[in-house]
């Protein structure tokens, strides 16, 4: 029965996080000692440079408190991420892990190094490209920080590790899998080969910042930060992500990596199984978070006759950048992995969309620093109840 330590934590005090987070350890029957000449990859949210109170990347005291607790038993904490665009470097520089990684000492991996994973039992992906340090490390350490999503609905333990493909080849997987169920699929596919493939096996511990999260049009400066109050640990990323959605008081329907990945019995095939340690899902819930408003019903219809740009245009959400806030920065260009947008023709100062290009992905609005884009509804959205 997957264990899910749950435990209520409202600041990010040094000590008060090292305290909580070595209890959820124990809560969860992982020994620190398992730390000891051990090399520890310590995984967080760097989707871009962002500050702390946006609640936009794992808190780097969340982050600092974890690479202490491995360090004080003898291990050998190494940090990889791969952000949205930016280099890992660059957005260390720009963030407050600066200090932390200067401070605590952290060996920083190459995240554009790769290796291919291989899974024979995925159901869409058998083969994934990811960073060498995943298999170079003794213990995986994956530290999410909950938010909604605007095609996952939520993120946090699954769609984390999402981040161990190296920079805009994650968007590309936008392209290859366009509709949001098959993408949760594809994501769910790469935690089996991370949790099930790697060679020599390894654990991967889950341990999420819920202290601060998003709500809203999150993961990223759209989103809105907010409270929840919460450290969670677990070694099974759907019954850790099952949880921090019920805190949260989602709809768990809509959370394709947590109902499908029930489906896929990677541990856990029902909430029945899982077992709260420490505080209780009822003493931690909240009853006003606001969901993303992403919905996987028009998501999921980017099949023929849906995909045709006539309807897509009528019946899905495009995203509409706003003069006021553009500072036409081209980010959005950048991750773009269908094209469709180009440089400014000038009628505008926003950069152009080609609507019949777009998939739908929402990484533009994701990685828009001016949280200057927004989802306009299609047209006929209304006759299908979005
Ligand atoms: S919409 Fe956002 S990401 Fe795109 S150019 Fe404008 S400010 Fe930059
Ligand atoms: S325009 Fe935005 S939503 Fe459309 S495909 Fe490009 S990144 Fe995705």
């Amino acid at each position: 029965m997957p264990q899910v330590s749950l435990i209520q934590c409202s600041d990010y005090t040094l000590g008060n996080l090292k305290d909580k987070i070595r209890t959820s350890l124990s809560n969860i029957g992982f020994d620190v000692k398992q730390f000891n000449n051990a090399r520890v990859v310590v995984k967080p949210n760097l989707l871009m440079p962002a500050k702390e109170e946006k609640a936009i990347i794992t808190n780097s005291e969340f982050y600092r408190a974890v690479v202490q607790i491995v360090k004080e038993n003898n291990g050998t904490p190494v940090l990889v991420e791969s952000p949205a665009i930016h280099s890992l470097e660059r957005v260390i520089k720009k963030t407050a892990y600066a200090a932390v990684v200067k401070s605590e000492d952290i060996e920083v991996a190459n995240p554009t190094i790769t290796r291919t994973l291989t899974y024979d039992a995925g159901k869409k992906f058998k083969y994934f490209d990811i960073s060498q340090a995943y298999f170079d490390a003794d213990i995986i350490l994956n530290l999410p920080k909950f938010k909604t999503h605007g095609i996952t609905y939520m993120t946090g333990a699954v769609k984390l590790l999402f981040g161990a493909i190296p920079g805009v080849e994650k968007s590309k997987m936008h392209l290859r899998v366009p509709v949001h169920d098959d993408f949760a699929e594809f994501l769910l596919d790469l935690y089996g080969a991370m949790t099930y493939a790697m060679i020599p096996s390894k654990p991967i511990i889950h341990i999420m910042d819920a202290i601060s999260v998003q709500e809203g049009e999150g993961p990223g400066p759209a989103g809105k930060a907010r409270k929840l109050n919460a450290v969670l640990a677990s070694e099974n990323g759907i019954a850790i992500d099952y949880v921090a959605s019920m805190i949260a008081g989602l709809d768990i329907d809509k959370a394709l990596t947590v109902v499908n990945g029930f489906k896929r019995e990677f541990g856990v095939s029902s909430p029945k199984q899982i077992n709260v340690v420490g505080d209780t899902i009822k003493d931690l819930h909240v009853d006003d978070f606001e969901p993303a408003t992403g919905s996987s019903i028009f998501s999921n219809m980017f099949r023929w006759p849906f995909n045709t740009p006539m309807f897509k245009n009528l019946f899905l959400d495009r995203p509409v950048p706003s003069e006021e806030k553009c500072t036409l920065c081209y980010q959005c260009k950048k991750i773009c992995a269908s094209g469709a947008i180009t440089s400014s023709s000038g009628k505008k100062d926003i950069p152009d969309y080609d609507y019949k290009a777009c998939i739908r992905c929402y990484c533009c609005l994701e990685i828009c620093s001016e949280a200057a884009i927004k989802k306009e509804r299609g047209r006929f959205q209304w006759m299908l109840g979005g």
